[in-house]
This record gives C-alpha cells, structure tokens and sequence, in this order.
C-alpha cells in the first residue's frame, strides 16, 4: 500500500506495513492546529501513561519545520544569455550534487548548479564514522565527536565499538563547499528541474520557472527523487525509515562519550502483546547521539523492510522505549523523518545523463549510509567529467557520459554493490531472534572486515572471507537460519555477478 508521508523534502511515497488498527495520530505535520501554542510555552515535560496520549503529547513539542538559510550572495545563473552552454549542469544542491560542482569548477570548467533551495542548509541529521572524514580532510565538518560506539544486543549483552563516530556540522560543510563553488565561478540557479533534452553534443534542461538551461553534461544529483536517472528494471527496494528528534530531556540513560549505534533491546514492550509481536517479526532499534547529560538525538530505526514500516508504528515504539527508559522530553528543537530506500537496480548503464548520490543507487544496500561514501566518490565523478571534456578524444554526449558512469560504478564496485544486496535480503528476512544473532557475530568480527564492510572499502574475494567470518563467528541456530534464508539471495547474487560483466 503506498502513503504520502511528509518530509523535510516535502511529501514523499513508499509502499508501508499497513496497521490495522485505527492509527493513533496523523503523521502529518500540516495537520496540526494552526493554534497549537508554541513548544516553548509547555511547561510539563512529556511523559504520560497511555500510549495515545504520549504519541500525541510528543508531537505537540515537534516545532514547525525551520528553514535556515546560508547567508551567501549567490553568484546567479544568467538565462538571457541564449548561447551560453555549459560544460556541467548538476541538478540538485545536496552534499553529492555540491561536491561534484566544487570540484569541476576547481579544475576550469564552468558549472551551473540547480536547486529550489540553493542557501537552505541542509536537513538531514548526517552520522559518519569519524575515519572517514578524516580521510577526506573534512574533520572540521564535524561538530560533535565520540570516542566509540556501543551496541546493546540485548539486556545482557553490550557491545563496545572502539570506532570513533561523528556528526556532521551540515551548515559547516555546505559552507565550506558553497565557498569554494562561488570562488571558482559557479553559476546558481534556483528552480526545480522537470525535463531534459538531448540533442548529440549538448542536452537543453528545463526549469518550473520556465528557464532552460543548456549543458555539455547534465548530473543528476536530486537525492532519491531521482528527478532524471532513468531506471529501466522493476524498482522494488527496501526501505530504511526511521524517526528522529533533536531533544532536550530531564535526564536519560546513556553515556555522553559513546554514540548508542542500535540498541535492540526490547524491555520496553514488555506487557504490550500486540506491539512486542510488531517488534518480533519487523524489528527496530535505537540510535542515540548524547550530546550532554539533557541534549541528545534519538531516533527510533527500521534497519531496512520490504514493504517499509509504517511511521506511526515506529513512533509508538519509540514512546514505549522512551517511558521504559525514564526519558522525559522537555523540548524538541528539530524532529527527521527518515525515508531510505536501499538496494533495489541500479539505474540503467550507461546512460546520457550521469547520476551521483541517491540518485544513482549509491547507499549502502546493508546500512542506509551514503553521505561519507557519496563525497569520497565526488572527485571520481568530477575528475572523469573534467578529463574527457578536456580531452580532445574524450567524446561528447553519450560516449561522454558512458566513460563517467564506467568510472563511477566499475564492474568492482558493482560487485561489491551485489554483495550488499545480499546482505540486506539476509537482514530483510530477520525477526528480533536472527537480528541479534546476526549483529552479535558481526560486531565479533576483526575490526577490519566490520569497519570495511560499513565503509564500503572490503571489495570481492575480501567480501567473501568477511562472509565466512562471519559465518564461523555465528552460533549454530544462527548458521542454521543463515543457510535457510540465505540460500536463494545467495544464489540470486551469484546469477546477478555471471551476468554482469563489463
Ligand atoms: C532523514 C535522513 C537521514 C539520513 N542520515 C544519514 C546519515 O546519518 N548518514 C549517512 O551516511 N546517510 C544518511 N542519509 C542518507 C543520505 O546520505 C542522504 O539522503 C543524503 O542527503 C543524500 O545526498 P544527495 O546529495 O544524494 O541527495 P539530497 O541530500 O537529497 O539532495 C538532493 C537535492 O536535490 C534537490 N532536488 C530534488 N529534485 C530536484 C529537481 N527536480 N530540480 C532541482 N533540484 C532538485 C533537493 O531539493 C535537494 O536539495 C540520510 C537520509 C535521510 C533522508
């Protein structure tokens, strides 16, 4: 069944587990009276008895969405220069979309970025592992860090991560790139792109506002609108959906210098028969990032489902953890609603126009991540639109864009996408039992094959030996239960690796 949920881009489907029963608030936030007094007014901190009456007092601290904007002076694109055509048009100002600007201005070549929102910093609440960052010199984009990590498998078992993680100051790193960009000469132009043209050396774009923009290369960097990317197989990912909130509580029960990764503990739901089965067969965790002893972002987390869990039931869930937990939430400066579609078929190779980020199939099909390997993979997109238009064999138009998307998704990194396919139609066929089961092998494995394995950096054979790893690290029901439902993924993969070749 599909839904319009809202989002901070706006409204957004996805095929979602249908509750039967009567929902217990509206997911909307326009639904809201326009009366409703400001959060700052409340004086009682949430925390009430029933579940419908918490769910509801949680949403009456969620503030209306703020839109902060970057105060820069954009440098603005100019449509009355009918002859101009540029060497780089990247459609969508997210962090891919923005990376792959900077860094094909850096190298001479002249680039228009199209956003509706060009200033707007971003909404998104981005965590990275901290070696990531800094492997591309952006720890400074980093505004709060923790010394490692904690997973709770369950009341008994806990598990210390000695891998430093972080946030990501957004209004930091879009400053960061929006400089350099208008440094280097970037035109902006703010609009929504609805279609695009191609003639054989140059493509015409065209924008809500009713300006076109002409372009030797378009990039598609519009996030998991996948605004112009053409997919030519069935679309059918899992989803990632989680909601989050920026909170300022009484107290809660983590240590402020570990970052709380998931914690599949499940206490909270005891006595709620129908609400602990939920959580049997389709289970959630919690995220935390403490930034204090009274300022922490938790957000409540489907790993990844097929259909996608419905909001409303991952919302109950985490008011029943937070009760169980003591936490009171006093006030809410931001809240995420998080819509992640993972896996799924790549968009169609080659094609005319080139992709980076969600638009072109890069979260990890395991975890959701994106935002670290997005940049990482910035300047290879950049580096191969700059070398073939500079070259005098380089080509143009779809010979161009072909090279681009080669260098993008080499036969490597699809295989290693493969893998991750797999892995996430393992995780899809879980319930709480074999989710624990799993990230109790997993997180035992050689920091090596877990670290590799998030990041994105372990490549076919290494992805195999991380599988037999984790194979021989699993207990004998969890090998059990991995032979019977990894059977048929693992054979789809292997089908999938034979028939793609370069
Ligand atoms: C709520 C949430 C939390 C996440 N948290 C994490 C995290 O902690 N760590 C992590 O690694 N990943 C995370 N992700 C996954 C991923 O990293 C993000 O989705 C990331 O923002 C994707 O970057 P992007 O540049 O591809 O797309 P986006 O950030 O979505 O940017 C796309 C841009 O394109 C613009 N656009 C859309 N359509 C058009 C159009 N027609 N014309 C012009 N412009 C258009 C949009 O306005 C937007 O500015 C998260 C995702 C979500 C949704």
């Amino acid at each position: 069944m599909d839904t319009i949920i809202s989002t901070h881009r706006g409204h957004q489907s996805y095929p979602f587990h249908y509750l039967s029963e009567k929902p217990i608030f509206s997911s909307l936030k326009s639904e809201k009276p326009a009366s409703q007094a400001h959060p700052k007014q409340r004086k009682k901190p949430f925390y009430l008895d029933g579940h419908v009456r918490a769910c509801s007092a949680l949403l009456e601290l969620v503030p209306e969405i703020k839109k902060e904007n970057l105060a820069f002076e954009l440098p603005k694109f100019d449509p009355s220069l009918k002859n101009i055509v540029m060497d780089l048009v990247v459609v969508g100002g997210g962090p891919a979309g923005l990376a792959v600007a900077q860094l094909v201005s850096e190298a001479g070549l002249s680039v228009c970025s199209i956003d509706p929102s060009p200033t707007l910093v971003w909404p998104n609440n981005y965590g990275v592992w901290v070696d990531e960052f800094e492997a591309m010199d952006l720890l400074d984009c980093l505004d709060t860090t923790w010394s490692g990590a904690v997973v709770f498998i369950d009341d008994t078992n806990t598990k210390f991560l000695d891998r430093p993680y972080g946030r990501v100051n957004r209004r930091q790193l879009k400053s960061k790139m929006m400089q350099k960009c208008i440094l280097n000469g970037v035109k902006f132009h703010q609009a929504k792109v609805y279609k695009v043209v191609h003639e054989d050396s140059q493509s015409v774009l065209f924008c809500n506002d009713g300006v076109t923009v002409h372009a030797k290369v378009v990039l598609d960097a519009t996030g998991f609108s996948r605004c112009l990317v053409q997919y030519d197989k069935l679309y059918n990912p899992g989803y990632q959906v989680a909601y989050g909130i920026l909170a300022e509580v009484e107290g809660h029960p983590f240590d402020v210098d570990k970052m709380v990764f998931m914690d599949w503990r499940d206490s909270h739901l005891s006595g709620q028969k129908e609400l602990r089965e939920r959580n049997n067969k389709i289970p959630t965790f919690l995220y935390a990032m403490p930034f204090s002893s009274n300022r922490i972002f938790l957000e409540e987390t489907s790993l990844v489902a097929r259909p996608g869990l419905a909001m409303e039931d991952i919302k109950e869930r985490m008011v029943a953890r937070f009760k169980h937990l003591g936490i009171r939430v006093k006030s809410i400066e931001e809240d995420e609603r998080c819509v992640i579609p993972m896996g799924g078929p790549l968009p169609v190779l080659p094609q005319r126009v080139v992709g980076i980020g969600g638009t072109a199939g890069m979260v990890h099909p395991s975890t959701g991540y994106m935002v670290a390997r997005t940049l990482a993979a910035a300047p290879v997109v950049a580096n191969a639109i700059a070398k073939y238009l500079d070259s005098e064999g380089g080509g143009m138009g779809d010979d161009l864009s072909a090279k681009v998307w080669k260098d993008l998704w080499p036969i490597e990194r699809r295989k290693q996408r493969e893998f991750f396919c797999f892995g996430m139609d393992i995780l899809l066929k879980l319930d709480l039992v074999g989710t624990r089961r799993f990230f109790n092998a997993f997180f035992d494995l050689e920091p090596r094959y877990w670290h590799g394995f998030l990041s994105s950096r372990l490549f076919l054979p290494e992805l195999l030996w991380f599988g037999l790893s984790l194979f021989s690290h699993a207990s004998n029901s969890s090998r059990l239960e991995i032979m019977a439902k990894g059977t048929l993924p693992l054979v789809n993969m292997i089908n999938n690796l034979i028939k793609d070749r370069e």
